[in-house]
């Protein structure tokens, strides 16, 4: 059976989990084709597991320009010297390995009514299916003064790799008793303790290194991830250093001179030696050019992450609006293996299982000082919904703490495993 398109439409009602029979048989051309976008935490995960679960059965390619792709979680570690650069480096060899057609290139267009995705070098590629899962990119202006041409003068290291890399330079680099300022983002974003483990890394690095550094950070939010965690143990570790400014007191009302390294927050200007500016956030562009945004993010339906816009387009990870989930890359590599599942048996008539997905954030304070928060969420119409959580108390035993840091460190291994093989 070959359905056409509007019958597909007409069809989608159906919810993921009592799809018996595939919905797509490669519309007469063969196999069935799956266009990846995006080799992150999300994309590599549900790349990966189509090509391995489908035997070969579905074609997989995935588009990604670079060639190693460096993750954001444990970046922070690397500022606090925990890490090493290379550590946090992954090839694409795995994926390859595993029957990925692995592109690297960038996606420039997409034609959902062709079905086919553009490349900057050319190429423009048909699919069946098609998952973005670009990550972010930065809502312009949202922090007065800066742009992305000020990104090396003032990194904000939303990205992993290169602006990694400079930060931790420039952290080195700053005078005896310099100031670094952080301009912290505003909901939602990606990971969300992400900024606030920042913070006790580069404390960490200044305590050892340069004693007499302040931290000033210019929080637009009133509250934020972790924060009875984060304040504990910069009190513990760090006192007297950090010196946060939420939303009440004027962190929301902050803009920056990258040409004098200034920082006004609330009319009062700071001169940084080193300033670590987050913009705000939204998904990655291709979303947008695609026509599945809606605002900053993609909506996408629940039970196996398709948008709300095409049930051809699934859309995962940072760029989606899903409901509850954090942006993460547990939550993507959470959100990629439903999806997968769901367009493999779609494509296929493979059985589809009912979406359940979980995350946990660990962030590292100190020396072996970690902390958790996490949750497992399931599948409702609206969104993808919180069933239960957990957090880490203040006041726990430092043995505690340090196997709750050994256990990130397990993650780390397993997930990037899981992603690329
Ligand atoms: C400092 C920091 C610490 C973090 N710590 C943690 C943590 O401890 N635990 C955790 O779970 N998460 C953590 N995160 C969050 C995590 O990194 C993201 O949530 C996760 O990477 C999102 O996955 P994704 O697939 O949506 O995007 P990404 O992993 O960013 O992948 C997107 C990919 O798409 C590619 N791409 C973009 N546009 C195109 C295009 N047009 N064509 C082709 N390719 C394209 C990019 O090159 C990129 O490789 C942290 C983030 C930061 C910044």
């Amino acid at each position: 059976m070959t359905l056409n398109r509007r019958a597909f439409l007409g069809s989608s009602m159906v919810t993921a989990a009592g799809l018996a029979a595939p919905m797509v048989l490669a519309d007469g051309h063969g196999k069935p084709r799956v266009v990846v976008v995006g080799g992150g935490a999300g994309g590599a995960t549900a790349a990966r597991y189509i090509a391995k679960d489908s035997k070969g059965a579905v074609d997989v390619t995935l588009i990604e320009p670079s060639r190693t792709y460096y993750t954001c979680f444990f970046s922070n570690l690397y500022l606090g010297g925990f890490r090493d650069m290379d550590d946090l480096g992954h090839s694409y060899g795995g994926l390859a390995a595993n029957g990925v057609n692995v592109v690297h290139d960038w996606a420039v267009a997409v034609d959902r009514d062709a079905k086919t995705v553009s490349l900057a070098g050319g190429a423009v590629l048909p699919y069946d299916k098609l998952i973005l899962s670009p990550g972010i990119d930065f809502v312009e202006g949202a922090v007065p003064g800066w742009d992305v041409s000020a990104q090396n003068a003032m990194p904000h290291a939303y990205k992993a790799g290169s602006q990694t890399e400079l930060l931790k330079a420039q952290l080195n680099a700053m005078p005896e008793g310099g100031t670094f300022v952080m301009v912290a983002p505003p909901n939602p974003y990606r990971c969300p303790p992400g900024p606030y483990e920042r913070i006790s890394m580069v404390a960490h690095h200044l305590k050892a290194n340069n004693p007499t550094a302040k931290i000033i950070v210019a929080d637009p939010k009133e509250k934020f991830s972790k924060m009875a965690l984060f304040q504990e143990g910069w009190a513990n570790h760090y006192e007297g250093m950090v010196d946060w400014i939420g939303a009440d007191f004027g962190g929301d009302n902050v803009s920056v001179d990258p040409a004098a390294m200034t920082v006004s927050i609330d009319g009062e200007v700071t001169k940084a030696d080193v300033c670590n500016v987050i913009p705000a956030m939204k998904a990655g562009r291709i979303a947008e050019l695609a026509g599945v945004t809606d605002g900053n993010w993609a909506p996408v339906n629940a039970a196996d992450m398709s948008s709300k816009a095409d049930p051809d387009v699934h859309v995962l990870g940072d760029a989606s609006q899903q409901g509850d989930m954090p942006k993460s890359g547990f939550s993507a590599n959470s959100q990629a293996k439903v999806c997968a599942n769901a367009v493999r048996g779609a494509l296929t008539g493979s059985k589809v299982f009912p979406a359940k997905f979980s995350n946990t954030c660990w962030s590292l304070i100190a020396t072996e000082d970690g902390v958790k928060v996490g949750a497992s969420y399931e599948a409702t119409p609206e969104k993808i919904a919180k069933v239960d959580g957990f957090i880490s108390a203040t006041g726990e035993t430092a043995e505690l703490r340090k196997a709750t840091f050994q256990e990130s460190e397990g993650w780390y291994s397993g997930i990037t495993a899981d992603m690329f093989g």
